[in-house]
Protein backbone atom coordinates (compact mmCIF):
# COMPACT_ATOMS: atom_id res chain seq x y z
CA UNK A 1 0.00 0.00 0.00
CA UNK A 2 1.80 3.50 -1.16
CA UNK A 3 1.94 5.99 1.67
CA UNK A 4 -0.35 8.09 -0.12
CA UNK A 5 -3.01 6.20 0.15
CA UNK A 6 -2.95 4.89 3.46
CA UNK A 7 -2.31 8.55 4.49
CA UNK A 8 -5.33 9.61 3.14
CA UNK A 9 -7.41 6.97 4.83
CA UNK A 10 -6.19 8.43 8.23
CA UNK A 11 -9.09 10.79 9.54
CA UNK A 12 -8.87 14.83 10.57
CA UNK A 13 -9.24 14.95 13.65
CA UNK A 14 -10.90 18.12 15.81
CA UNK A 15 -10.24 18.71 19.04
CA UNK A 16 -13.00 19.81 20.92
CA UNK A 17 -17.01 19.07 20.85
CA UNK A 18 -18.21 22.91 21.43
CA UNK A 19 -19.66 24.87 18.66
CA UNK A 20 -16.93 25.52 16.16
CA UNK A 21 -15.09 21.90 16.68
CA UNK A 22 -19.08 20.74 16.15
CA UNK A 23 -19.08 22.78 13.44
CA UNK A 24 -15.89 21.95 11.83
CA UNK A 25 -16.86 17.87 12.17
CA UNK A 26 -20.22 19.12 10.26
CA UNK A 27 -18.03 20.81 7.32
CA UNK A 28 -16.32 17.80 7.08
CA UNK A 29 -18.91 15.09 7.17
CA UNK A 30 -20.60 17.63 4.73
CA UNK A 31 -17.60 17.29 2.01
CA UNK A 32 -17.23 13.55 3.01
CA UNK A 33 -13.82 13.99 4.18
CA UNK A 34 -13.12 11.62 7.18
CA UNK A 35 -13.10 12.95 10.56
CA UNK A 36 -13.00 11.76 14.52
CA UNK A 37 -13.70 14.53 16.66
CA UNK A 38 -11.84 13.85 20.46
CA UNK A 39 -13.65 16.14 23.42
CA UNK A 40 -12.53 15.41 26.80
CA UNK A 41 -15.78 16.24 28.46
CA UNK A 42 -18.58 13.77 28.59
CA UNK A 43 -20.80 15.40 26.21
CA UNK A 44 -21.07 18.48 23.70
CA UNK A 45 -20.64 22.18 25.31
CA UNK A 46 -18.80 20.67 28.07
CA UNK A 47 -17.02 24.20 28.60
CA UNK A 48 -20.36 25.96 27.36
CA UNK A 49 -21.77 24.32 30.79
CA UNK A 50 -20.10 26.33 32.57
CA UNK A 51 -21.48 29.59 31.76
CA UNK A 52 -24.81 28.03 31.23
CA UNK A 53 -26.70 30.52 33.43
CA UNK A 54 -24.90 33.52 30.90
CA UNK A 55 -27.72 34.89 27.94
CA UNK A 56 -26.24 35.02 24.59
CA UNK A 57 -25.42 38.82 23.55
CA UNK A 58 -25.74 36.82 19.51
CA UNK A 59 -29.34 35.89 18.69
CA UNK A 60 -29.74 32.07 17.31
CA UNK A 61 -29.18 34.21 13.75
CA UNK A 62 -26.02 34.28 14.38
CA UNK A 63 -25.43 31.50 16.81
CA UNK A 64 -26.27 28.39 14.59
CA UNK A 65 -23.46 27.30 11.67
CA UNK A 66 -24.98 27.06 8.47
CA UNK A 67 -23.83 23.82 7.30
CA UNK A 68 -24.73 22.33 10.65
CA UNK A 69 -27.86 23.97 10.72
CA UNK A 70 -29.03 22.29 7.30
CA UNK A 71 -27.97 19.23 8.87
CA UNK A 72 -30.26 19.49 11.74
CA UNK A 73 -33.26 20.85 9.15
CA UNK A 74 -32.82 17.65 7.21
CA UNK A 75 -33.50 15.58 10.75
CA UNK A 76 -36.60 17.38 11.39
CA UNK A 77 -35.17 19.87 13.63
CA UNK A 78 -37.57 22.14 15.45
CA UNK A 79 -35.42 25.83 14.45
CA UNK A 80 -35.52 28.25 17.39
CA UNK A 81 -36.63 31.57 17.17
CA UNK A 82 -34.26 33.33 15.19
CA UNK A 83 -34.29 36.67 16.60
CA UNK A 84 -33.95 35.04 20.37
CA UNK A 85 -30.63 35.44 22.48
CA UNK A 86 -30.17 31.96 24.04
CA UNK A 87 -28.69 31.07 27.64
CA UNK A 88 -25.60 28.61 27.19
CA UNK A 89 -28.14 26.29 28.64
CA UNK A 90 -30.23 27.07 25.23
CA UNK A 91 -27.39 26.71 23.12
CA UNK A 92 -26.58 23.18 24.36
CA UNK A 93 -29.99 21.71 24.76
CA UNK A 94 -31.11 23.14 21.59
CA UNK A 95 -28.50 23.39 18.88
CA UNK A 96 -25.27 21.35 20.47
CA UNK A 97 -26.52 17.99 21.93
CA UNK A 98 -29.38 17.87 19.11
CA UNK A 99 -26.03 17.96 16.68
CA UNK A 100 -23.96 15.82 18.45
CA UNK A 101 -26.43 13.19 18.19
CA UNK A 102 -27.15 13.42 14.31
CA UNK A 103 -25.84 9.83 13.03
CA UNK A 104 -23.48 11.48 10.65
CA UNK A 105 -21.78 12.82 13.55
CA UNK A 106 -22.39 10.79 16.09
CA UNK A 107 -20.49 8.14 15.04
CA UNK A 108 -17.27 10.25 14.47
CA UNK A 109 -17.31 11.76 18.05
CA UNK A 110 -15.24 9.97 21.15
CA UNK A 111 -16.23 11.45 24.97
CA UNK A 112 -13.80 11.39 27.75
CA UNK A 113 -11.26 11.61 25.51
CA UNK A 114 -8.35 14.54 25.96
CA UNK A 115 -6.10 15.16 23.82
CA UNK A 116 -2.44 15.63 25.64
CA UNK A 117 -0.22 16.30 22.97
CA UNK A 118 0.43 16.31 19.30
CA UNK A 119 3.47 15.46 17.31
CA UNK A 120 4.72 13.95 13.87
CA UNK A 121 4.60 10.52 13.25
CA UNK A 122 8.27 9.69 13.86
CA UNK A 123 9.56 13.05 14.25
CA UNK A 124 9.87 15.59 16.87
CA UNK A 125 9.83 19.64 16.36
CA UNK A 126 13.90 19.70 15.25
CA UNK A 127 13.34 17.51 12.43
CA UNK A 128 12.66 18.57 8.85
CA UNK A 129 12.77 16.06 5.98
CA UNK A 130 9.95 14.50 5.58
CA UNK A 131 7.69 15.56 8.41
CA UNK A 132 5.43 17.55 6.43
CA UNK A 133 4.66 13.38 5.06
CA UNK A 134 4.20 12.60 8.01
CA UNK A 135 1.20 11.51 9.92
CA UNK A 136 0.00 13.38 12.90
CA UNK A 137 0.30 11.74 16.20
CA UNK A 138 -2.49 12.69 19.23
CA UNK A 139 -1.24 11.73 22.11
CA UNK A 140 -4.52 10.83 24.42
CA UNK A 141 -4.99 10.98 28.43
CA UNK A 142 -5.35 7.09 28.56
CA UNK A 143 -2.10 7.25 27.13
CA UNK A 144 -3.46 5.51 23.67
CA UNK A 145 -2.57 7.36 20.53
CA UNK A 146 -4.48 8.81 17.70
CA UNK A 147 -3.21 9.04 13.91
CA UNK A 148 -4.32 11.77 11.85
CA UNK A 149 -3.78 13.54 8.41
CA UNK A 150 -4.34 17.10 9.73
CA UNK A 151 -5.33 18.32 13.35
CA UNK A 152 -8.12 20.88 13.93
CA UNK A 153 -7.48 22.39 17.20
CA UNK A 154 -10.92 23.70 18.48
CA UNK A 155 -10.52 22.95 22.08
CA UNK A 156 -11.27 26.65 23.53
CA UNK A 157 -9.58 28.86 26.59
CA UNK A 158 -12.10 28.11 29.02
CA UNK A 159 -9.28 25.81 31.03
CA UNK A 160 -6.48 28.66 30.97
CA UNK A 161 -8.13 31.79 32.66
CA UNK A 162 -5.95 34.81 32.90
CA UNK A 163 -4.67 35.09 36.40
CA UNK A 164 -5.65 37.98 39.51
CA UNK A 165 -2.48 39.87 39.00
CA UNK A 166 -2.35 42.54 37.00
CA UNK A 167 0.75 42.03 35.63
CA UNK A 168 0.05 39.02 33.81
CA UNK A 169 1.58 36.55 36.21
CA UNK A 170 -0.38 35.34 39.60
CA UNK A 171 -1.09 37.94 42.49
CA UNK A 172 1.14 37.23 45.31
CA UNK A 173 -0.68 34.69 47.69
CA UNK A 174 -3.46 34.28 44.85
CA UNK A 175 -3.15 30.06 45.16
CA UNK A 176 -3.24 30.53 49.21
CA UNK A 177 -6.56 32.85 48.60
CA UNK A 178 -7.78 30.16 45.88
CA UNK A 179 -10.81 29.65 48.70
CA UNK A 180 -12.02 33.19 48.07
CA UNK A 181 -12.09 33.75 44.30
CA UNK A 182 -14.25 32.77 42.16
CA UNK A 183 -13.02 32.31 38.61
CA UNK A 184 -15.08 33.85 35.57
CA UNK A 185 -18.98 33.69 35.80
CA UNK A 186 -20.29 32.46 38.89
CA UNK A 187 -23.83 32.15 38.78
CA UNK A 188 -23.99 34.86 41.53
CA UNK A 189 -28.14 34.78 40.75
CA UNK A 190 -28.16 30.53 41.49
CA UNK A 191 -25.99 28.09 43.20
CA UNK A 192 -23.29 30.56 44.14
CA UNK A 193 -25.73 32.79 45.64
CA UNK A 194 -24.79 32.06 49.08
CA UNK A 195 -21.17 33.55 48.54
CA UNK A 196 -22.51 36.87 47.15
CA UNK A 197 -25.69 37.80 48.81
CA UNK A 198 -25.28 40.52 51.52
CA UNK A 199 -21.56 40.64 51.41
CA UNK A 200 -18.55 42.89 49.43
CA UNK A 201 -17.64 41.41 45.72
CA UNK A 202 -14.83 43.06 43.82
CA UNK A 203 -15.01 41.76 40.46
CA UNK A 204 -11.94 42.34 38.89
CA UNK A 205 -11.55 42.84 34.94
CA UNK A 206 -13.11 44.80 32.33
CA UNK A 207 -14.52 42.46 29.78
CA UNK A 208 -17.60 41.09 28.55
CA UNK A 209 -17.73 38.44 31.54
CA UNK A 210 -16.66 41.23 34.07
CA UNK A 211 -19.53 43.27 33.26
CA UNK A 212 -22.07 40.18 32.83
CA UNK A 213 -21.27 38.94 36.41
CA UNK A 214 -21.93 43.12 37.86
CA UNK A 215 -25.20 43.01 36.59
CA UNK A 216 -26.05 39.72 37.91
CA UNK A 217 -24.95 41.06 41.17
CA UNK A 218 -26.92 44.54 41.16
CA UNK A 219 -29.99 42.12 40.44
CA UNK A 220 -28.55 40.45 43.18
CA UNK A 221 -28.46 43.94 45.39
CA UNK A 222 -32.10 43.91 44.51
CA UNK A 223 -33.11 41.40 46.22
CA UNK A 224 -30.81 41.20 49.15
CA UNK A 225 -29.77 44.44 50.84
CA UNK A 226 -26.30 44.66 52.15
CA UNK A 227 -25.17 43.42 49.08
CA UNK A 228 -22.26 45.67 48.10
CA UNK A 229 -20.02 45.70 44.51
CA UNK A 230 -16.74 46.63 43.41
CA UNK A 231 -15.09 47.30 40.09
CA UNK A 232 -11.61 47.09 39.76
CA UNK A 233 -10.41 47.70 36.43
CA UNK A 234 -6.23 48.02 35.60
CA UNK A 235 -6.87 50.99 32.94
CA UNK A 236 -7.38 54.60 34.00
CA UNK A 237 -10.75 55.33 32.67
CA UNK A 238 -13.19 52.76 31.62
CA UNK A 239 -15.25 54.80 28.83
CA UNK A 240 -13.82 52.32 26.56
CA UNK A 241 -15.52 49.77 28.24
CA UNK A 242 -18.79 51.83 28.21
CA UNK A 243 -18.24 52.20 23.95
CA UNK A 244 -19.82 51.76 21.83
CA UNK A 245 -23.07 51.81 23.87
CA UNK A 246 -26.25 51.93 21.51
CA UNK A 247 -23.74 52.02 18.07
CA UNK A 248 -22.71 48.47 19.24
CA UNK A 249 -23.44 46.22 15.96
CA UNK A 250 -24.83 43.55 18.49
CA UNK A 251 -27.42 45.92 20.14
CA UNK A 252 -27.42 43.44 23.07
CA UNK A 253 -23.69 43.92 23.84
CA UNK A 254 -24.08 47.55 23.68
CA UNK A 255 -26.95 47.57 26.01
CA UNK A 256 -24.57 45.97 28.72
CA UNK A 257 -22.37 48.95 28.25
CA UNK A 258 -24.68 51.39 28.53
CA UNK A 259 -26.50 49.76 31.92
CA UNK A 260 -22.70 49.49 33.48
CA UNK A 261 -21.97 53.71 33.15
CA UNK A 262 -25.95 54.58 34.48
CA UNK A 263 -24.78 51.96 37.44
CA UNK A 264 -21.47 53.57 37.74
CA UNK A 265 -22.56 56.59 37.83
CA UNK A 266 -25.53 56.49 40.27
CA UNK A 267 -22.68 54.79 43.07
CA UNK A 268 -24.49 51.44 42.69
CA UNK A 269 -20.86 49.88 41.86
CA UNK A 270 -17.97 51.50 43.29
CA UNK A 271 -15.53 51.85 40.30
CA UNK A 272 -11.59 51.58 41.28
CA UNK A 273 -9.99 52.22 37.95
CA UNK A 274 -6.41 52.04 37.09
CA UNK A 275 -6.03 49.62 39.85
CA UNK A 276 -3.22 46.63 38.81
CA UNK A 277 -3.96 43.91 41.29
CA UNK A 278 -0.53 42.68 42.46
CA UNK A 279 -1.10 40.98 46.05
CA UNK A 280 -3.83 38.76 47.47
CA UNK A 281 -4.11 38.47 51.34
CA UNK A 282 -6.67 36.77 53.51
CA UNK A 283 -7.30 38.40 56.81
CA UNK A 284 -8.37 35.68 58.53
CA UNK A 285 -9.28 32.02 58.15
CA UNK A 286 -13.40 32.78 56.93
CA UNK A 287 -13.11 36.49 56.84
CA UNK A 288 -12.31 39.08 54.15
CA UNK A 289 -9.19 39.30 51.66
CA UNK A 290 -7.37 42.34 50.58
CA UNK A 291 -5.96 43.17 47.51
CA UNK A 292 -3.49 45.47 46.71
CA UNK A 293 -1.91 47.17 44.10
CA UNK A 294 1.88 48.09 44.07
CA UNK A 295 1.03 51.84 44.44
CA UNK A 296 -0.19 51.24 47.78
CA UNK A 297 -3.80 51.20 47.22
CA UNK A 298 -5.79 48.49 48.79
CA UNK A 299 -9.94 46.77 48.55
CA UNK A 300 -11.09 44.98 51.23
CA UNK A 301 -13.61 42.18 49.91
CA UNK A 302 -15.69 39.11 51.05
CA UNK A 303 -15.27 37.65 47.59
CA UNK A 304 -13.53 38.18 44.56
CA UNK A 305 -14.47 37.54 41.02
CA UNK A 306 -11.64 36.79 38.80
CA UNK A 307 -12.80 37.90 35.41
CA UNK A 308 -9.43 38.64 33.56
CA UNK A 309 -10.38 36.77 30.61
CA UNK A 310 -8.32 33.64 29.14
CA UNK A 311 -5.36 32.85 27.59
CA UNK A 312 -5.07 29.93 24.76
CA UNK A 313 -2.27 27.20 25.76
CA UNK A 314 -0.49 26.26 22.78
CA UNK A 315 1.64 23.77 24.85
CA UNK A 316 -0.24 21.02 23.49
CA UNK A 317 1.07 21.47 20.09
CA UNK A 318 4.84 22.41 22.06
CA UNK A 319 6.21 19.30 19.01
CA UNK A 320 4.46 21.45 15.75
CA UNK A 321 6.00 24.31 14.32
CA UNK A 322 3.93 27.34 15.22
CA UNK A 323 4.58 30.88 14.84
CA UNK A 324 2.66 33.40 16.98
CA UNK A 325 1.95 36.68 17.40
CA UNK A 326 4.25 37.56 20.12
CA UNK A 327 1.42 40.48 21.36
CA UNK A 328 -1.59 37.90 21.27
CA UNK A 329 -0.32 34.67 20.57
CA UNK A 330 -2.70 33.78 17.58
CA UNK A 331 -1.27 32.87 14.30
CA UNK A 332 0.35 36.29 12.60
CA UNK A 333 -2.23 36.27 9.73
CA UNK A 334 -5.38 36.64 12.31
CA UNK A 335 -2.98 39.00 14.45
CA UNK A 336 -2.43 41.15 11.80
CA UNK A 337 -6.40 41.58 11.34
CA UNK A 338 -7.43 41.97 15.03
CA UNK A 339 -8.10 45.81 15.82
CA UNK A 340 -5.78 46.87 18.50
CA UNK A 341 -8.43 48.68 20.24
CA UNK A 342 -10.33 48.28 23.55
CA UNK A 343 -12.85 46.09 21.86
CA UNK A 344 -10.40 44.54 20.13
CA UNK A 345 -11.65 41.58 17.41
CA UNK A 346 -15.28 42.71 17.58
CA UNK A 347 -15.52 43.46 13.82
CA UNK A 348 -12.64 41.46 12.86
CA UNK A 349 -13.20 39.64 9.65
CA UNK A 350 -12.53 35.91 9.61
CA UNK A 351 -9.01 35.56 7.72
CA UNK A 352 -8.90 33.05 4.82
CA UNK A 353 -7.11 29.40 5.66
CA UNK A 354 -3.42 31.33 4.98
CA UNK A 355 -4.30 33.84 8.07
CA UNK A 356 -4.84 30.70 10.28
CA UNK A 357 -1.36 28.83 9.16
CA UNK A 358 1.27 27.94 11.02
CA UNK A 359 4.77 26.70 9.57
CA UNK A 360 3.08 23.33 10.68
CA UNK A 361 1.23 21.91 7.43
CA UNK A 362 -2.03 20.47 8.48
CA UNK A 363 -2.52 22.18 11.56
CA UNK A 364 -5.12 24.33 12.43
CA UNK A 365 -6.01 26.48 15.29
CA UNK A 366 -9.54 27.94 15.38
CA UNK A 367 -12.63 29.24 17.49
CA UNK A 368 -12.26 31.06 20.22
CA UNK A 369 -8.46 29.85 20.97
CA UNK A 370 -7.27 30.67 17.82
CA UNK A 371 -7.76 34.79 19.27
CA UNK A 372 -5.47 33.86 21.56
CA UNK A 373 -5.42 36.84 24.56
CA UNK A 374 -7.27 38.63 21.89
CA UNK A 375 -11.45 39.04 23.34
CA UNK A 376 -14.18 38.91 21.70
CA UNK A 377 -14.69 35.85 19.77
CA UNK A 378 -17.87 35.29 17.78
CA UNK A 379 -18.89 31.93 16.80
CA UNK A 380 -19.97 32.98 13.66
CA UNK A 381 -16.13 34.22 12.99
CA UNK A 382 -15.07 30.38 13.85
CA UNK A 383 -17.94 28.86 11.22
CA UNK A 384 -16.21 31.18 8.60
CA UNK A 385 -12.58 29.46 9.84
CA UNK A 386 -13.93 26.15 9.40
CA UNK A 387 -16.15 26.21 6.17
CA UNK A 388 -12.92 27.37 5.05
CA UNK A 389 -10.54 25.02 6.30
CA UNK A 390 -12.74 22.13 5.17
CA UNK A 391 -12.61 23.39 1.87
CA UNK A 392 -8.92 22.98 1.68
CA UNK A 393 -9.03 19.98 3.89
CA UNK A 394 -11.27 18.51 1.04
CA UNK A 395 -9.58 19.64 -2.30
CA UNK A 396 -6.69 17.89 -0.98
CA UNK A 397 -8.51 14.65 -0.35
CA UNK A 398 -9.67 15.33 -3.79
CA UNK A 399 -6.09 16.13 -4.92
CA UNK A 400 -4.81 12.98 -3.95
CA UNK A 401 -3.03 14.77 -1.52
CA UNK A 402 -1.91 17.44 1.22
CA UNK A 403 -0.78 20.82 -1.30
CA UNK A 404 0.99 23.01 0.71
CA UNK A 405 4.25 20.00 0.09
CA UNK A 406 2.32 17.39 2.69
CA UNK A 407 1.48 14.10 0.87
CA UNK A 408 3.45 14.66 -2.48
CA UNK A 409 6.36 13.16 -3.30
CA UNK A 410 7.36 12.30 0.59
CA UNK A 411 10.58 11.51 1.51
CA UNK A 412 9.08 9.12 4.28
CA UNK A 413 7.78 5.72 4.75
CA UNK A 414 5.64 4.22 7.09
CA UNK A 415 3.75 0.48 7.36
CA UNK A 416 0.35 0.50 7.30
CA UNK A 417 -1.38 -0.58 9.97
CA UNK A 418 -4.88 -1.96 9.68
CA UNK A 419 -4.94 -0.81 13.70
CA UNK A 420 -4.87 3.07 12.03
CA UNK A 421 -8.11 3.32 11.17
CA UNK A 422 -10.61 6.43 11.72
CA UNK A 423 -12.86 4.86 14.17
CA UNK A 424 -9.96 3.28 17.01
CA UNK A 425 -7.19 5.15 18.45
CA UNK A 426 -4.09 3.09 17.91
CA UNK A 427 -1.60 1.92 21.04
CA UNK A 428 1.46 0.92 18.87
CA UNK A 429 2.56 3.13 15.48
CA UNK A 430 5.82 1.49 13.68
CA UNK A 431 7.56 3.96 11.70
CA UNK A 432 9.94 3.77 9.08
CA UNK A 433 12.02 6.87 8.66
CA UNK A 434 14.28 7.17 5.51
CA UNK A 435 16.19 10.68 5.67
CA UNK A 436 17.75 12.48 8.64
CA UNK A 437 17.62 15.20 10.81
C1 LIG B 1 -19.70 34.02 29.04
C2 LIG B 1 -19.46 33.98 27.58
C3 LIG B 1 -20.42 34.48 26.72
C4 LIG B 1 -20.22 34.42 25.36
N1 LIG B 1 -21.20 34.92 24.56
C5 LIG B 1 -21.05 34.82 23.22
C6 LIG B 1 -22.10 35.28 22.36
O1 LIG B 1 -23.12 35.80 22.78
N2 LIG B 1 -21.93 35.14 21.01
C7 LIG B 1 -20.79 34.59 20.48
O2 LIG B 1 -20.70 34.46 19.27
N3 LIG B 1 -19.77 34.18 21.28
C8 LIG B 1 -19.87 34.28 22.63
N4 LIG B 1 -18.84 33.86 23.44
C9 LIG B 1 -17.54 33.51 22.85
C10 LIG B 1 -17.40 32.13 22.17
O3 LIG B 1 -18.18 32.08 21.00
C11 LIG B 1 -17.73 30.96 23.07
O4 LIG B 1 -16.77 30.90 24.10
C12 LIG B 1 -17.72 29.61 22.35
O5 LIG B 1 -18.07 28.61 23.27
C13 LIG B 1 -16.36 29.26 21.72
O6 LIG B 1 -16.51 28.05 21.04
P1 LIG B 1 -15.28 27.05 20.77
O7 LIG B 1 -15.89 25.88 20.08
O8 LIG B 1 -14.17 27.77 20.13
O9 LIG B 1 -14.74 26.62 22.23
P2 LIG B 1 -15.46 25.98 23.48
O10 LIG B 1 -16.91 26.22 23.47
O11 LIG B 1 -14.69 26.46 24.66
O12 LIG B 1 -15.24 24.41 23.30
C14 LIG B 1 -13.99 23.80 23.48
C15 LIG B 1 -14.21 22.30 23.74
O13 LIG B 1 -12.94 21.64 23.73
C16 LIG B 1 -12.89 20.71 24.80
N5 LIG B 1 -11.47 20.51 25.12
C17 LIG B 1 -10.63 21.38 25.73
N6 LIG B 1 -9.39 20.87 25.79
C18 LIG B 1 -9.44 19.66 25.21
C19 LIG B 1 -8.46 18.65 24.96
N7 LIG B 1 -7.17 18.81 25.30
N8 LIG B 1 -8.84 17.50 24.35
C20 LIG B 1 -10.15 17.31 23.97
N9 LIG B 1 -11.11 18.25 24.19
C21 LIG B 1 -10.76 19.40 24.79
C22 LIG B 1 -13.70 21.36 25.90
O14 LIG B 1 -14.17 20.39 26.83
C23 LIG B 1 -14.82 22.02 25.10
O15 LIG B 1 -15.93 21.16 24.95
C24 LIG B 1 -19.02 33.89 24.83
C25 LIG B 1 -18.06 33.38 25.69
C26 LIG B 1 -18.27 33.42 27.06
C27 LIG B 1 -17.20 32.86 27.98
Amino acid sequence: MSIEYAARQLPVVVIGAGPVGLAAAAHLAGRRVPSLLLEAGTAAGTAIRNWQHVRLFSSWRDNIDPVAGRLLDAAGWSVPEPGHHPTGAELIEEYLLPLAKLPVLADRIRYGTRVTGITRLGIDRLRGPGRVGAPFVARLADGTEQLARAVVDASGTWDTPNHLGGEGLPAIGEPAAAAHLDFALPDVLGVDRPAHAGRHTVVVGAGHSAATTLLDLIELADQRPGTRITWAVRRVSVDPVFAPGAADALPARGAIGTRLRQLVDAGRITLEAGFVTHRVEQLSDLGPVRLSSRDGRMIVADRVVVATGFRADHRVAAELRLDLDPVLGTSRGLAALLDPGPARGWSAPAPGVDGLRHPEPGYFVVGIKSYGRASAFLMATGYRQVRQIAAELAGATAGGGWSGGGWRGVTHRFRWSPAWRADRPVAVAHSDRVGSR
